[in-house]
């Protein structure tokens, strides 16, 4: 303890008087837990965590054999346990069976009165609630009640339980603690907003993905519901020219829908890549071979530079040809009317990796946009995109290890995949 009279008690305890009897070691405690409980403000965003961490420094600090919070439940107009600490006793029991009401027992009189309540001896006054006691089967001496107030509005009781030692909670303790129960009180106030607005904002984020997806599936019904009735009047024509004209529009708007559906389905759940062997060469024209119309109808020219890569590449087969898809798609719908071409170059690099470009000479990504390609959701393409493709096909090649990166190109664009550890030893292979 420091000796009386010494620089840490004089000039702090101006205006203090219930720091007159507090030792050197008490306010060394004192205001190493309070700047410990600041500092966590802003560290610890999860309300329950923080109010875990309040309770323990006030059970340090007030020197407590257990330490709890209470929130106040407005609609009930009732206290309940939401933190119990305290090395016996059942805190469960209390979190499931003990709710006060205003007034009752020593918590919810300092609810009540919005004031601290201590008492060195509980067997001596009525008020206290033994029900609480009863249900953790822990036995309560003294006990240090504090209202956490936001404002005029009551969040809940702090409280600290048996003062170790025997004696009851000093007038330090009570200051001390109501110190640490405004900031208790800031804390869940400010975890309740949070809360609200990650909610706000993920049910506008929500809407607006529902309205882009909703847009792009009537696209494609009505794509199929035209195509279907088309067909329908050429069949009752019996006109069978009518009808082959026809069904590719059928064909590439129920494509769509599955693809749709497939990045849905590839986007939505987490996958651990399934690797094999996989001929990366039948890979890329099997999604050639889904994008061909829609290059014939532009006349544009697809040019495949698959030379290095030798063997079979270890990769889930089902993820790189969505991702191969989606690119390809994407580079046939920039194209320009006339003289598009798409590139598809893949190599494995001496360190093993498959690398995959995928190029075009379409007017490229504007730099404005390039921050939100991989954003789910983000597409310049109105009713005709969903914003899925980009970022389904990143998610797949990061659960590979791996990196998809629209790659510094000339002109057009030009996106890069890179995918670890799938050369194939020639041991491995089959
Ligand atoms: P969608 O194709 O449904 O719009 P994507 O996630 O596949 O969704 O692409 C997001 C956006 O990225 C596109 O709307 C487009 O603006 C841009 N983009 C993707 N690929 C290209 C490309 N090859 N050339 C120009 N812009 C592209």
């Amino acid at each position: 303890p420091a000796p009386p009279g010494s620089a840490m008690s004089t000039p702090l305890q101006e205006g203090f008087p219930w720091l007159d009897g507090a030792s050197h070691e008490d306010m060394r405690r004192a205001v190493g837990a309070l700047y410990r409980v600041h500092s966590l403000l802003g560290a610890i965003t999860d309300p329950d965590a923080l109010l875990v961490r309040i309770s323990e420094e006030s059970r340090t600090v007030a020197s407590a054999e257990a330490a709890s919070v209470m929130l106040y439940d407005a609609e009930t107009d009732e206290l309940y346990f939401q933190v119990a600490l305290g090395d016996s006793g059942d805190q469960d029991a209390l979190k499931r069976e003990v709710r006060l009401k205003m007034g009752q027992g020593i918590a919810g009189l300092a609810a009540q009165t919005r004031r601290a309540v201590s008492v060195p001896d509980v067997t001596k006054d009525p008020r206290f609630f033994s029900d609480a006691d009863a249900a953790s089967r822990f036995q309560t001496r003294s006990l240090l009640a504090v209202p956490m107030m936001d404002r005029d509005r009551l969040i809940g009781v702090l409280e600290v339980v048996n003062k170790v030692g025997g004696d009851a909670f000093s007038e330090m303790d009570e200051h001390v603690m109501a110190m640490f129960s405004n900031v208790a009180a800031t804390a869940m106030v400010n975890a309740r907003l949070i809360g609200q607005q990650i909610r706000n904002e993920r049910l506008a984020a929500i809407g607006e993905a529902i309205a882009g997806l909703t847009h792009h599936i009537k696209n494609i019904i009505t794509g199929l519901g035209s195509s279907t009735e088309l067909i329908q009047m050429a069949l009752d024509r019996e006109n069978t020219e009518m009808a082959l004209r026809t069904w590719p529009v059928l064909k590439r708007n129920v494509a769509r829908m599955s693809c749709f559906v497939q990045d849905m389905l590839a986007f939505a759940k987490p996958r651990v890549p399934v690797r094999r062997p996989a001929d990366l060469s039948a890979l890329v024209r099997d999604a050639a071979q889904s994008v061909k119309d829609a290059l014939t109808a532009r006349n544009a020219a697809l040019e495949l530079d698959l030379e290095g890569v030798s063997g079979p590449v270890s990769v889930d087969e089902d993820g790189i040809f969505r991702c191969l898809l989606n690119l390809l798609q994407n580079a046939v719908e920039a194209l320009p009317e006339t003289g598009g071409r798409v590139s598809v170059t893949a190599s494995v690099t001496p360190c093993g990796a498959l690398e995959i470009l995928v190029a075009d000479n379409g007017p490229g990504v504007p730099p404005e946009i390039r921050k939100n390609l991989f954003q789910p959701f983000f597409s310049t393409k109105g009713g005709r995109g969903t914003g899925l493709g980009l970022a389904t096909s990143e998610k797949i090649v990061k659960e590979h290890g791996g990196s998809l990166v629209l790659a510094p190109s000339v002109s057009g664009a030009c996106f890069r995949m890179l995918v670890p550890d799938a050369a194939v030893k020639s041991e491995d292979r089959e």
